[in-house]
């Protein structure tokens, strides 16, 4: 059916780690014996004290629990940091790039675990204990691994909190989890501007009475209040602190983080992360997702604040004793080639990004692209929202010289990992598919009545049986565990998103299942109709809700964001209706398209969809949780600006 697909290239078949046999037969063997395989792959990590249970799972809404590898016990940061001491410490663990290009610092193994060594030693000085909750709250700098790595170290729970939070959001989310310390810094850096964090965390802090101590990293030099018998100074801690901290022995379930979820569809959720099993899963999808070898330079774009940058910048990478970029700023900063730039700096050789920065560097045109050689790229890499097969074909056209493959990884917070993706070496790609599961994911797709549909066909997203990675619980609520994820649909793990799956078995996420539209009793996801908008040469972003309509049931409402320098005229609104006709069906064609300078996203990137539901139903008084947006004023001006519909 689709005439898109790009085979495994030559180049990469030839030293990939995983051909396409070599996964049929690893993934047949991890659905047949999943214990037989975990057991196997449970040994890529250093354990202290072997396990020797495999798996405990019961998604009965009665007794939910997930335990793996339970009666092991390890440490985390052993694993990331000193079991490479002998075969790579000089080896270059982060390479950071700082917001300013003339800025950057290379960080050998043995470097970074004395940097940690020393932050474990001065947080235990604070009085931080094993089990302990520990809030980070910083900008994209080495300290952040190093807190997130010393926290482990000790057995405290890091709970990061994206640098771009207000002060009532990290409030909140120090509150839900009880955190004992705060880690900051003066300011941040980004795009050339500063942000207060210490300000910011003063005065969250003002609600905050479980903090008895604060860290503050000096990143800018700029002007803090500092409070006695609070606060102290990063550099002064660990200067007075020894770079001698035994590893401290953890059981395989002992909590590793909590991190909240974007908020897309609601108020976000203190997802819970355990040790064992979320470091097995996070280093092997990471080996052979990314088909990472030594010598590859690896640079995964998120940041630290949402799950991608814990367990594909810092946890993943560095089990595997593989080189990480971590990078400070932004992709528009100080131009639009940024990225690129940074890329033929680092020569790196796998990036990994989102597809909302794949369309606004789109809607810079080619240029700023093809100034740059890229020539070290062999792999790319998108997450975080379906990417749409335009965006797609730019990014692998474009930015890959059409030589590199493309991972589009489907996951979330609460799987710790990557579920769905190609391998490399393995997977023929189809633009806008996340293609097949991982070793040990047993996806399927169920109709309304949790009935499993089987053959090419369209539904809700489950997951049956578990993989070590899985979420344990939602902090201090597992009553919402159970209700969110288990409840829906009886034995399975609902992810809350639709999807297709084709002829072949390939997975195609349609978008949320609360935002399914039903126009004239025909279903449809939001994925395909934005897809076939974003496919208009003169369309940069589409996001599609439905709203009442008296005969339809429900109409498609449209929000298009154009391309730079394309003017928003009647014309072009009747050519976007036909060409949604053409390319999908009269079914799927706009009833509303509303001219959107800015589309309401999460700070992590993501569409919220929920908030321009409202706004298509004219409905502002409610618009739900808004603490996560990553800039009120656009939704302002789309109810300003709202046509009649
Ligand atoms: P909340 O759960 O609070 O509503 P959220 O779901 O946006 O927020 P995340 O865990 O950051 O929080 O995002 C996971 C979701 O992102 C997935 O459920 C899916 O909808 C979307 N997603 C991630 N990667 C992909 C991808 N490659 N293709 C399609 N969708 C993706
Ligand atoms: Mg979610």
């Amino acid at each position: 059916m689709d005439a898109n697909v790009f085979p495994v290239p030559e180049a990469i078949a030839k030293t990939a780690l995983i051909d396409n046999a070599k996964y049929l037969e690893m993934y047949d063997r991890s659905v047949k014996d999943s214990v037989g395989f975990w057991a196997e792959h449970g040994q890529r990590i250093d354990w202290i004290k072997p396990y020797t249970e495999v798996k405990d799972v019961s998604y009965d809404p009665h007794d939910v629990h997930i335990r793996w590898f339970h009666d092991g016990t390890l440490n985390v940061s052993a694993n990331c940091l000193d079991r490479h001491l002998a075969t790579r410490g000089d080896q270059t663990a982060i390479i950071w790039e700082g917001d300013d290009p003339s800025e950057s610092e290379n960080i050998t193994y043995r470097d970074l675990h004395a940097r940690v060594c020393r932050f474990a030693n001065a947080m235990k000085a604070q009085g931080v204990k094993k089990g302990d909750r520990v809030c980070i709250y910083l900008p994209m700098i080495p300290e952040a691994a190093v807190a997130m790595l010393a926290c482990a170290r000790i057995g405290a729970v890091h709970s990061i909190v994206f640098g771009g939070f207000s002060p009532d959001s990290l409030s909140n989310r120090i509150q839900d989890s009880e955190c004992v310390m705060l880690i900051t810094s003066d300011e941040g850096l980004r795009g050339g501007r500063k942000v207060p964090l210490k300000a910011n965390a003063d005065k969250a802090l003002e609600t905050c009475p479980s903090v008895t101590s604060v860290v503050v990293v000096k990143r800018t030099g700029g002007a803090v209040a500092m409070t006695e018998g609070r606060d102290v100074w990063y550099h002064d801690v660990v200067a007075a602190a020894s770079a001698d901290c035994p590893a401290e022995e953890l059981d395989a379930e002992h909590p590793l983080f909590i991190l909240y979820t974007s908020g897309s569809t609601g108020k976000p959720k203190g997802v819970l992360h355990t040790s064992g099993g979320y470091l097995v899963y996070a280093s092997m999808t990471h080996q052979y997702v990314f088909d990472y070898k030594d010598g590859d330079i690896y640079w995964c774009t998120a940041d630290v604040g949402w799950v991608t940058g814990h367990s594909y910048i810092v946890y993943g990478p560095l089990a595997n004793g593989a080189t990480t970029l971590m990078f400070e700023g932004v992709p528009n900063y100080p131009s639009v080639s940024r990225f690129w730039d940074v890329i033929d700096k680092h020569q790196v050789s796998i990036f990994y990004t989102a597809p909302t920065a794949i369309r606004s560097l789109m809607r810079e045109g080619e240029e700023p692209v093809q100034r740059t050689s890229r020539k070290s790229l062999r792999l790319l890499g998108s997450v975080g929202e379906p990417i749409n097969p335009e965006a797609w074909l730019w990014y692998h056209r474009v930015v890959g010289d059409s030589r590199c493959p493309i991972v589009d990884t489907w996951w979330q917070t609460e799987t710790g990992g990557i579920l769905i993706t190609p391998l490399p070496g393995a997977t023929a790609l189809k633009p806008g598919s996340a293609t097949r599961p991982f070793f040990g994911v047993v996806p399927l797709l169920v109709d309304a009545e949790g009935n499993e549909l089987s053959g090419a066909t369209e539904g809700n997203l489950c997951i049956a049986d578990s993989w070590p990675g899985q979420m344990r619980t939602v902090y201090g609520d597992h009553e919402r565990f159970v209700q969110t994820y288990f409840t829906t649909y009886k034995g399975y793990y609902f992810t809350g998103d639709g999807c297709r799956r084709d002829e072949d078995g390939y997975y195609w996420i349609t978008g949320r299942v609360d935002d399914v539209i039903n126009v004239s009793g025909h279903r449809m996801g939001t994925a395909e109709v934005e897809s076939a908008l974003v496919a208009h040469p003169k369309v940069a972003e589409a996001a599609v809700v439905g709203y009442p309509h008296d005969i339809k049931g429900q109409g498609i409402y449209a929000y298009v964001t154009l391309v730079a320098g394309e003017e928003p005229t009647e014309a072009l609104r009747k050519e976007l209706v036909g060409w949604v006709r053409t390319e999908i069906g009269p079914i799927a064609s706009p009833d509303v398209i509303q001219w959107a300078p800015g589309l309401p996203k999460t700070r992590s990137g993501k569409i919220m969809r929920r908030i321009l539901r409202k706004i298509a139903e004219n409905d502002f008084g409610a618009l739900g949780d808004t603490s996560t947006l990553a800039d009120p004023t656009v939704v302002d001006d789309l109810i300003d600006n709202r046509p009649d519909a």
